[in-house]
């Protein structure tokens, strides 16, 4: 800290030394450590049971054990729309978990884009159901150099955002290109779209739009920027308010 004297009546600011303050940060340290564990493993117990309820709901939805009126269909989609966003919440805390503790887990190796986007639309089936998905892509099979299992968790959060943030019956495109050595994969939505004012903030820790429609927590963008950023990839948005919104993540071809 630069302390300076300005004595009463005189313009000039005078500079009589420097004050250095040391603080031991250990236990905040410490105590940083053991909240983010606690996070971990809160998010980690929670998941099971989210999942078999999930299961248990799915037994029930296809009439496994029984058959059920539309009434209670109604009920059970109801229930399984909030398992899932549960789901979505543990994951994204785990996630942060990872993220915050400068310990993102990579396994990098060649992964197919045509598995990783099937899983993350198949991960989105329930919601987008009103939504109309097209999937742009070569014949041949491309591979990226990427970790299959964090990429796959940008992609759905990726589309996730495209339809809960875009209107009934509108269109979503994904497309894959591949240029000199690198593989793009966009995410086409004609929803609300982002102002240029918060186009960068979208990727801050729990940064949402004020006034934002749906629930959420404001992590999604901020792990996947970093998860894409811990594999030398790249995720980038271009959006027009009103008119919709375009999320790129570039890798590495393998
Ligand atoms: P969450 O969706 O849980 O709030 P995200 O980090 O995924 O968290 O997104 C941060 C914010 O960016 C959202 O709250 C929303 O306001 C905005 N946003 C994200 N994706 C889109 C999109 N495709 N269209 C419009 N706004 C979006």
């Amino acid at each position: 800290v630069n302390i300076a004297i300005l004595p009463t009546g005189e313009k000039e600011v005078r500079s009589i030394g420097n004050v250095i303050i040391l603080r031991n940060v250990t236990p905040y340290k410490e105590l940083d450590f053991a909240k983010t564990n606690f996070i971990a493993n809160i998010s980690h117990e929670l998941k099971t049971p989210i999942s078999s309820i999930k299961i248990t709901l799915d037994l029930l939805r296809n009439e496994s054990v029984g058959t059920t009126n539309e009434e209670q269909r109604q009920l059970i989609e109801g229930i399984r729309d909030d398992a899932d966003r549960l789901l979505k919440i543990t994951g994204e805390l785990l996630n942060i978990t990872q993220v915050e503790s400068g310990q993102i887990q990579l396994n990098i190796a060649g992964s197919p884009v045509s598995e990783m986007l099937g899983y993350a639309i198949a991960a989105n089936e329930m919601q987008a159901e009103s939504r109309h998905i097209q999937l742009i892509a070569p014949e041949t099979e491309l591979s990226v150099l990427a970790d299959a299992e964090k990429t796959a968790w940008v992609l759905t959060n990726l589309i996730s955002n495209a339809i809960r943030y875009s209107y009934d019956h509108s269109n979503i495109s994904i497309s894959v290109i591949e240029s000199q050595g690198i593989v793009q994969i966009a995410i086409k939505d004609s929803g609300q779209g982002i102002s240029q004012e918060y186009k960068n903030r979208i990727f801050d820790r729990y940064f949402r739009i004020p006034g934002s429609t749906r629930e959420g927590t404001g992590l999604g963008l901020a792990i996947s920027r970093e998860f894409m950023e811990a594999q030398e990839g790249t995720l980038r948005v271009e959006s027009e308010l009103g008119a919709g919104s375009t999320f790129t993540i570039g890798l590495k071809k393998a």
